[in-house]
């Protein structure tokens, strides 16, 4: 008889660890489906997620164990698993829905409506596929609650508002989370997209974009449209600003490096023969590398300071930030343990290392940058493998998704129910056990 290798035998500890731990999971299964479709059918938007936060509050006080605090930072809720001597694993999934009006022809897809904070009344849709998120974490909260002689370590359950608006992390933070609840040893977190069913895809540093978007205000003359000469334009002076900006990247940035300037939002007049008195712009700005950021910002500053006055605007322009999402960095050697966790349960091959960052942006990371922990977040897939036959998973990882397929936000995104849930809460526990101390 020969003596297995280390590292085999690690492998076979781990894996016997993890069944353990997903013993039980098929029969949790059917109440996360009719969780999900119940958190599908009613999305709140960011900061009005009363109804979810009590949905998934009351679900985890029903879980043996569980320490649940509602009220964190608005509408967030805190879960704090005690069991034994142990690292300590924050687990986050967020909670809002988005001002979509569902097109995906689902039976419970939503027809809810709600009063934005601009006072519109707006459909609302879990278009980004956090119910998913929520519904995972509450998975693996009930496969912790059960198996509390599998694992040692204590669990922060993290279920927070208003990660669209780049708001809900900042709002636990600043609520005293530090203070109220046990510091984190890793930051875990996961998100749903339009890649495969079964798999995962991260990458170690760098994973998604800072995202900075700002309204700028440029203010004119307004007049008669018939004597331009007598009024200062801010309709020519948005139209020069707009294209202005465009060379931010393509003269400012250089080749290897990635930004994106975009005027999502133009808005100025009423009528056809009134020059008006001022015009507004809505800017998003994306970068993965802090001295991009610094220099994309500056240059949108100078140019639309300097579009101004080449106008002979009689004021300064106004440029008031909307929101900010830090940069999403993956720690380096903890994502190395992350990914033997994930591989654990989806297989070796399933999970993908991307070559660079992905554009999207995630309020995720201020978790790990303030209570001073690693933090690692991966996408996992909820699309038919169908849509994927004959792709490589290499090519997946470099190239991304078939352009065919809805991506988050669009009205007809939605992941597959089955089997996106069982495999989401396979990959969050894989993950988290990978981080806690052996059962006894
Ligand atoms: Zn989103
Ligand atoms: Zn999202």
């Amino acid at each position: 008889m020969t003596t297995p290798a280390p590292t085999a035998l690690t492998a076979l500890t781990a894996l016997t660890a993890l069944t353990a731990l997903t013993d039980g999971l098929d029969a949790l299964l059917p109440g996360l489906r009719e969780l999900y479709r119940d958190l599908h059918t009613h999305p709140e938007l960011s900061l009005q997620e009363t109804r979810t936060a009590a949905v998934a509050a009351a679900r985890l006080r029903a879980q043996p164990g569980w320490e649940v605090t509602e009220g964190v930072g608005g509408t967030g809720v805190v879960g704090v698993l005690r069991n034994g001597d142990g690292p300590t694993v924050l687990l986050r999934a967020d909670m809002d829905g988005l001002p979509v009006l569902a097109a995906t022809g689902l039976p419970y897809a939503s027809v809810d409506r709600a009063i934005d904070r601009d006072g519109n009344d707006v459909p609302t849709m879990h278009a980004c596929g956090h119910d998913m998120h929520i519904t995972c974490l509450l998975g693996v909260t009930a496969l912790l609650a059960q198996h509390r002689g599998a694992w040692r370590g204590t669990v922060l359950a993290v279920f927070q508002p208003a990660e669209e608006t780049a708001e809900g992390a900042r709002n636990m933070l600043d609520d005293g989370f530090a203070e109220r609840f046990p510091k984190p040893d890793i930051c875990l977190g996961q998100h749903v997209g339009p890649f495969p069913t079964g798999v995962a895809v991260t990458r170690p540093g760098p994973l998604m974009a800072a995202s900075d978007s700002y309204r700028v205000r440029l203010f004119g003359r307004g007049g008669h449209g018939s004597s331009p000469e007598s009024t200062v334009d801010p309709v020519v002076m948005a139209a020069a600003v707009v294209l202005r900006l465009q060379t931010v990247v393509s003269r400012e940035v250089g080749a290897s490096q990635a930004a994106v300037v975009t005027v999502g939002s133009i808005h100025a007049g009423t009528k056809e023969n009134i020059i008006p008195d001022e015009a507004e712009l809505k800017l998003n700005i994306r970068s993965v590398d802090p001295v991009v950021r610094e220099k994309v910002l500056a240059a949108v500053c100078r140019i639309v300071q300097a579009e101004a006055a080449a106008s002979g605007a009689p004021k300064e322009p106004e440029i008031t930030p909307l929101n900010a999402f830090p940069l999403t960095v993956n720690t380096a050697d903890a994502t190395a343990t992350t990914i033997d966790g994930l591989r654990d349960v989806l297989g070796e091959h399933a999970v993908l290392t991307l070559p660079q960052p992905i554009n999207g942006s995630e309020d995720f990371g201020l978790f790990g940058t303030e209570l001073g922990a690693p933090s690692v977040f991966w996408h996992f897939g909820g699309a038919d493998p169908a849509a994927f036959e004959g792709l490589d998973p290499e090519v997946l990882a470099t190239r991304g998704i078939p352009a065919k397929l809805p991506m988050n936000h669009s009205p007809l995104y939605a992941p597959l129910q089955d089997p996106t849930i069982e495999l989401g809460v396979r990959a969050l526990l894989g993950a988290a056990r990978a981080w806690l101390a052996d059962g006894e």
